[in-house]
């Protein structure tokens, strides 16, 4: 049987980065193997639902190029995969469990509330719940259920001894049977906990490998013997330890840590923080670092996943960054620049100033400083004309920026290498250097002292009309 994965979602509003990492080893797990990846909303804590967050986890995954081959917009032989929708499907079980022996109905309502606002959160207190309603005959317990009695479904923690299992990140694990507590597995109010639902999803999804953050390895074993008490083989489990901020803090978006739509919105692309995030907790075993998707797919295997918590290194991802920027083609680096040049004069030649961005910038968002001066010129000191190395003053500005008025008008085609000769062979007529003419028309250009790109290219740039009345304005200032 191929490996089928599946990305199980709370739907919170936002696309954490430790998830979208989940999501992609499910989803490499999966492709790796030819088989099919499967998105499953978790809906169940109806507290935490936020509108419109499933649609923020469709687009994220299809803007980094993960489509699933299954799920709630899409459909599949395994549906409907919104828990939210299965509501019948988690009572059927749990009271087939019950039958078998691994749960019992409990009437405690005061105890149920306490442990209800604990629901998704696997990590459970220690002290097992010594339920009176387990003692109930199950006959007797049917009745005050007929009879209409609230009722929630509890786990029975029948064994004795350690649990064993294995996890293809973590190897063995041993747990104590009597660490674990009976917990809620069907609230009263019909819809499961995220603890019996997984379980009843991933085996009738028939979901073969299970990737989730390491929090969920104390509650393994509560899992597996659901798994037993139904007959059924749990899937692989790979658990991966938690993207952390810095040595002591996990990545928390609730403390304010960028999801990826925050990172996009700060002008990542998509695909560099993808690549960026592969490699927090796995690695090729070699010194590559730059994989698209694809190569990802060629390359990635489970028993590369590390089991020591990974550090967000934005620098890093920066850097990461700036290695896509400059490997888009012309053309696409232009279609991701233009909407950062909304605000600009509709005079500007757009393609060149993407074309001089793009060696320069790690990410879409240091765009807007880079090119303000374009939109309008500031007041700056005539002192920026003064420069050592290009052997320039204020003096030697004006007088260059005098001559090169009427060579400039004099270009009729306006492109870089003309703009280039006539102000070289202009220099030379005057005995100056090439630097004491270009270094002030920048100036005169930008008011800046560094610049994307050079005075030639801030001409082309802003066009001939524009450099003219700069270079003007210039000369009444100096
Ligand atoms: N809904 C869970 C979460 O968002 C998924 C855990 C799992 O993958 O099993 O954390």
């Amino acid at each position: 049987m191929k490996n089928r994965t599946r990305f199980a979602p709370s739907p919170t509003g936002y696309m954490h980065i430790g998830n979208l990492r989940t999501a992609l080893y499910e989803y490499l797990i999966a492709k790796a193997d030819g088989g099919d990846f499967i998105l499953r909303i978790e809906d169940t804590d109806q507290k935490r639902y936020v509108e419109g967050a499933t649609d923020i986890i469709y687009k994220t995954l299809k803007r980094v190029g993960m489509n699933w081959d299954e799920g709630p917009d899409i459909g599949g032989n395994y549906g409907p995969y919104v828990q939210s929708e299965r509501r019948s499907i988690y009572a059927e079980y749990a009271h087939k469990l019950v039958e078998l022996g691994g749960a019992h109905y409990c009437f405690c309502k005061q105890k149920e509330e306490n442990e209800v606002s604990e629901d998704d959160n696997p990590i459970e207190t220690h002290s097992k719940f010594k339920d009176p309603c387990k003692f109930i005959p199950l006959e007797e317990a049917k009745q005050r259920i007929a009879a209409g009695e609230p009722f929630v479904v509890r786990q029975n923690i029948n064994k004795k001894g350690t649990s064993v299992f294995h996890d293809v990140v973590y190897g063995d694990i041993e747990i104590d049977y009597d660490e674990l507590d009976e917990g809620v597995l069907l609230k009263s109010d019909g819809l499961p906990t995220y603890n019996f639902a997984n379980v009843i999803d991933d085996h009738l999804m028939q979901i073969t490998h299970v990737v989730r953050g390491n929090e969920y390895i104390s509650s393994t074993p509560k899992y597996n013997l659901i798994y037993e008490a139904f007959g059924w083989t749990p899937p692989v489990y790979v658990h991966v330890p938690p993207v952390m901020k810095d040595a002591q803090h996990k990545l928390s978006k609730r403390n304010g840590d960028a999801s990826f739509q925050d990172l996009v919105a700060k002008g990542y692309l998509p695909e560099a923080i993808l690549n960026y995030i592969a490699l927090l907790g796995w690695n090729p075993g070699d010194e590559r670092e730059i994989f698209s998707l694809k190569e990802l797919e060629q390359c990635f295997s489970a028993d590369r996943l590390n089991k020591s918590p990974a550090i967000f290194d934005i620098t890093k991802l920066t850097w990461m960054n700036g290695c896509y920027i400059r490997n888009l083609s012309a053309e696409k680096f232009h279609e991701v620049a233009k909407p950062y040049y909304a605000d600009m004069p509709l005079t500007l030649n757009l393609t060149a100033l993407s074309a001089v961005l793009q060696p320069r910038i790690e990410t879409l968002a240091q765009i807007p400083q880079e090119i303000d001066f374009l939109r309008q010129i500031s007041e700056f000191p005539i002192s920026l004309y003064e420069n050592k190395k290009m052997k320039t003053t204020p003096e030697i500005a004006k007088q260059s920026m005098t001559l090169v008025i009427p060579v400039l008008e004099n270009i009729s085609d306006w492109t870089n290498e003309n703009l280039f000769e006539a102000l070289k062979e202009c220099a030379a007529v005057h005995e100056l250097k090439n630097g004491q003419i270009l270094y002030p028309l920048r100036i005169a250009l930008s008011g800046k002292e560094t610049t994307p790109g050079g005075a030639t290219e801030l001409a082309v740039i802003l066009g001939k009309e524009e450099t003219i009345k700069r270079v003007k304005q210039a000369l009444e200032k100096l």
